[in-house]
């Protein structure tokens, strides 16, 4: 889908994980206003689940906002 998020120092693929909290709760983000760019092409939702994108070589973790479906 052209969506794939990859490690930018190792170039590696990384692995996307469900964020949760140790009681087992989701986290969120919630947006307060309309802002343009990213959020708002999402569609402008008042609460966002960010996912967690693991790189399986180094380690790094970057959370990224998507729609579910
Ligand atoms: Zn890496």
């Amino acid at each position: 889908m052209g969506s794939e998020k990859r490690c930018p120092d190792c170039g590696v693929p990384l692995e996307a994980l469900k964020l949760r909290t140790g009681d087992g709760f989701t986290l969120q983000i919630h947006t307060n206003e309309p802002r343009p760019g990213l959020l708002g092409g999402l569609g402008m939702k008042e609460t966002l689940t960010p996912t967690a994108h693991v790189c399986p070589e180094c380690g790094l973790t970057r959370l990224y906002v998507e729609e579910d479906d």
